[in-house]
């Protein structure tokens, strides 16, 4: 449990994702924070349907 850790704000948006087992970039739920920005865990890739827990964040979609 984090509950007593000041944890930063956490926010989940689109964005484009590379996958590394097709190597194309598809879309996927990113979270991310004022310091880092990661693949939202439990995803697939919807070319190639392996996971994209390690894919790769290119962009955020709505980044401000
Ligand atoms: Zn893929």
């Amino acid at each position: 449990m984090e509950l007593q850790m000041k944890a930063p704000e956490k926010k989940v948006t689109r964005g484009q994702v590379h996958c590394p087992m097709c190597t194309h970039s598809v879309s996927g739920e990113v979270e991310y924070t004022k310091r880092w920005m990661k693949v939202v865990p439990g995803q697939r890739c919807e070319r190639c349907g392996s996971s994209l827990d390690v894919a790769a964040v290119l962009y955020l979609r709505n980044a401000a």
